[in-house]
């Protein structure tokens, strides 16, 4: 099991959660996507990865906070990524619930300069998008990220861009598939009837699952708070959700 999206730092006890998980069989991409996340994250990965089993980060800006971040943000966020040379870039991208949306908007702003950071670097670029995927895909075409993307150097890892909790219908696929894109699958992307039809266009080597477990998924669940062999067990359950999912709707 490798869980593709969650926010590790955000979920009760993180450190013993960490702990456990690297005892089993559930590994994860831990994704830090504001300024106090990066610092726990990173910690976390101090504290406990392994060569057997690297701890997989991810350094961005979420678009919630796409009006609240300063060019020293932007500094600190490139430090974190140079330091850990195998991080990818996000979560960034675009959500119509928060300010700065609008096209041509802070939040496309910041998102360039993330797409920027991802291609210069070599890093895989986690997307969120509740919203425009149009416009998202739109973004990296005009950065040129596809053509990275599609251009395999010895020196450099390919940069590839990941649909988060990925939302998006058939045209979206069939756009962003010869990008070299990766389609992350949550539970939830099950849910509408455009995204229903468009899954099945995505061939099995590109599609990973994800829990996007944070502090919402145990608010309010005590055994969870409090035992982090049960947040473990339901992390697994989300997963195997997504998953299951997927292969009902292959056969
Ligand atoms: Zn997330």
């Amino acid at each position: 099991m490798l869980d593709f999206h969650i926010h590790l730092a955000r979920l009760p006890h993180p450190k013993q959660l960490t702990q456990l998980l690297y005892s089993g069989d559930f590994d994860f991409i831990a994704i830090a996507c504001e300024p106090w996340e990066w610092e726990s994250t990173a910690n976390l990965k101090k504290d406990f990865s392994t060569e057997n089993k690297p701890f997989k980060t991810s350094y961005g800006i979420h678009p919630m906070i796409a009006t609240q971040v300063s060019d020293a943000d932007f500094e600190q966020l490139r430090s974190y990524l140079e330091t850990d040379g195998v991080a990818s870039v996000g979560e960034c991208g675009l959500d119509k619930r928060y300010p700065g949306y609008g096209e041509n908007g802070v939040q496309e702003a910041v998102f360039k300069r993330q797409i920027e950071l991802a291609k210069e670097l070599g890093r895989d670029l986690q997307i969120h998008c509740v919203g425009d995927y149009g416009r998202v895909v739109a973004l990296l075409k005009a950065a040129k990220f596809s053509e990275v993307a599609g251009v395999s150097s010895s020196a450099k890892p390919v940069p590839r861009p990941v649909f988060h909790r990925f939302g998006g219908d058939a045209g979206i696929v069939r756009a962003a598939l010869p990008m070299g894109a990766i389609f992350s699958l949550h539970a939830d992307s099950f849910k509408k009837k455009s995204t229903l039809a468009a899954i099945p266009l995505i061939p099995a080597e590109s599609v990973r699952f994800e829990t996007d477990a944070d502090e919402t998924t145990f608010a309010g669940n005590a055994t969870a708070e409090n035992s982090v062999e049960q947040t473990v067990q339901t992390l697994k359950e989300r997963w195997l959700a997504a998953k299951s999912l997927w292969e009902n709707l292959r056969v």
